[in-house]
């Protein structure tokens, strides 16, 4: 007999996690009930994954747990918030429970990193989507908005980009990747890494952050917008992985800029900042500067050389 809905809350949620102590009630209520520290402000996040648009079908449910938080504890590391509480949707097919197996095995590994309590949600039959809303806290007044980038801050990016893009297209088989960086690659792609202690580092130093979930072109647009600035950015400074840069230079860097689900944060810093106090930040992820923030809209790519750079594709976009 397959397990009821509420068997399988109690198998696969009740006790996933430890609650916190700021969780007064958990699952098995009406609604779940936390206590929000003191003088902290509660920072809100939600993200939903849908089979065959989010991740391909042949994606294993170990991984898609992961990723499901992963690019949840993404949003929270932009804003420079420290992650706490997790409520979840998930709409699934037929006799979820060997997939739900999995899927809380790669939930799991994020979630007891950093010391999450999963503290409700829902369950409903139907083709398979995963909505997480992840709870965060900072203190009061500290978040980072797209909003702050001024003219001659510097821009930032940490890790690599393009390498989801990168095991994407060797998935769609319109390139293959050297067996010597395949699995590097593929866990790129499907556990990403959230920058969350970056984020914190970031508080009260960023003026401005954004997740790289869309690619790096379309998701600095949205600092830009945001902050009424524009960039000038050298594209040969643009970090590239080696397994990337064994595509030609053109097409890596076209991966890099417009290809998604990097999770990467970018970011900007005021000129004053001092070379020091980038060093500490590098030590958390390794950063690369990109540019600098300009007072005229629009990006400007310079090469190194002086010539003039026009990348030619967006970045994701579902509509
Ligand atoms: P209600 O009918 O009152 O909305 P449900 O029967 O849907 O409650 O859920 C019972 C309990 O199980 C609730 O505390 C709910 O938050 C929790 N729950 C349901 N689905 C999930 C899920 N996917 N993840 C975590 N908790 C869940
Ligand atoms: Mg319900």
């Amino acid at each position: 007999m397959p397990l009821s809905e509420f068997d399988l809350i109690d198998r696969f949620f009740k006790n996933a996690l430890r609650d916190g102590p700021e969780v007064r009630c958990g699952i098995g209520d009406d609604a779940a009930v936390v206590t929000t520290p003191p003088g902290m402000d509660l920072v809100l996040t939600m993200d939903t994954l849908v089979a065959g648009i989010h991740f391909p079908a042949t994606t294993s449910p170990e991984d898609i747990g992961y990723k499901a938080l992963a690019v949840n504890l993404s949003d929270l590391a932009a804003m420079g918030a420290e992650p706490r509480w997790i409520t979840m949707s998930l709409t699934l097919p037929q006799d979820p429970a060997s997939w739900l197996e999995g899927f809380m095995a790669g939930f799991s590994i994020l979630a007891e990193q950093y010391s999450l309590s999963l503290i409700g949600g829902d369950l409903a039959h139907g083709p398979l989507s995963i909505t997480i809303q992840l709870h965060g806290v900072l203190p009061a007044g500290t978040a980072i908005y797209r909003s702050g980038a001024r003219p001659g801050d510097r821009i930032y990016v940490s890790g690599t980009l393009g390498d989801a893009g990168l095991a994407l297209g060797a998935l769609d088989k319109r390139w293959s990747i050297d067996s010597k960086y395949q699995e590097e690659i593929f866990n790129r792609l499907n556990r990403p890494t959230p920058r969350i202690e970056l984020g914190l580092a970031l508080r009260g130093l960023a003026t401005s952050a954004i997740d790289i979930s869309d690619g790096l072109q379309a998701d600095l647009d949205h600092i830009l917008t945001a902050s009424n600035t524009g960039a000038i950015l050298n594209p040969d400074q643009l970090p590239l992985s080696d397994a990337l840069r064994q595509l030609p230079a053109d097409q890596a860097l076209e991966i890099a800029l417009t290809s998604g689900d990097d999770y990467e944060l970018c970011f900007t810093l005021p000129a004053a900042v001092q070379e020091i106090e980038v060093k500490r930040l590098s030590a958390i992820t390794p950063l690369h500067c990109i540019g600098a923030v300009f007072r005229e809209a629009g990006m400007q790519w310079q090469r190194s050389d002086g010539s003039i750079f026009t990348p030619s594709g967006t970045g994701f976009r579902h509509f």
